[in-house]
């Protein structure tokens, strides 16, 4: 009986870091072979050495290998930063080079504004049609959530968001914009609104969604030709005035998007 148990905890936790990290299901593997062989004492010495690999593997081989499968690591910049650190230690912040090109480019027309480049999930840095969960097509390097821009109540850009994970708090249509989310709900897509709870927690509850600021930096990305589709809420979409064809509604089969804006190229 223990050994069952055993062996279904572990396939557990191995399919948890797989679906979490990608790589961290293989890691884990690899750890529970190194404690075996290595004869020595440690109290929680699997979770050592499966930290210790973690973090060689995603900081000095990974990004290597991800190369060979069209993949790289985001190019953090001045402009250009994480919503939330945990994009990069669990792997989740690998792009084709030509998503680095179109962000580093869209940031340098930033440039003379206050406005950040927040990133949230990219894609795994391995392998065409993997999914990066919750999202549905993360899974070719050509996909990348972005962060809304908040101020303060006066006005003042903030480089916070309402969400520790940076996911799940929405800018809601008020009573005379069209909501979507009631419409994908009623038609029985009940995973609709389901990043509500991917928050982490909300916080800096003080902050406003700027449409001013958050318009400007989506049509600094639909500059770009590379650019295929930009994915936002249709009533944020109306309310900013968003008319460019690439601005689109990606369906009741995929999440609300009232909490980020998903671009990808073409
Ligand atoms: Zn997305």
């Amino acid at each position: 009986m223990k050994i069952i148990l055993n062996i279904i905890s572990k396939t557990f936790i191995f399919i948890f870091l797989t679906i979490i990290t990608q790589v961290g299901g293989v890691i884990y593997l690899i750890s529970l072979m190194v404690a075996k062989k290595w004869h020595k004492y440690l109290k929680f010495k699997i979770l050592i050495i499966f930290l210790s690999l973690y973090l060689i593997f995603s900081f000095l081989i990974i990004p290597s290998i991800a190369q060979i499968f069209g993949r790289e690591k985001i190019k953090n910049s001045e402009k250009i930063k994480p919503t939330n650190y945990l994009t990069i230690l669990l792997n989740r912040n690998y792009v084709n080079p030509r998503l680095n090109k179109l962000l580093s480019k869209t940031a340098k027309e930033l440039q003379k504004t206050d406005i950040e480049i927040h990133y949230l999930d990219a894609n795994f840095p391995f392998i065409n049609k993997f999914p990066l969960f919750p999202h549905l097509s993360h899974n070719d390097g050509k996909k990348i959530d972005i962060s809304f821009i908040y101020t303060s109540k006066q006005g003042v850009i903030s480089n916070k968001q309402k969400s520790i994970s940076g996911y799940g708090v929405f800018e809601e249509p008020k009573t005379n914009e069209y909501n979507q989310t009631k419409n994908c709900l009623k038609q029985g897509y009940f995973q609709y609104d389901y990043s509500k709870y991917l928050t982490l927690g909300k916080i800096n509850h003080e902050l406003v969604f700027s449409e001013k600021h958050t318009k400007i930096l989506i049509e600094k990305f639909l500059k770009n030709n590379e650019l295929g589709k930009l994915f936002i809420e249709p009533h944020l979409k109306t309310r900013m005035n968003l008319t460019n064809k690439k601005v689109r509604f990606q369906g009741c089969r995929a999440v609300r998007h009232d909490d980020h804006i998903h671009i990808q190229l073409k």
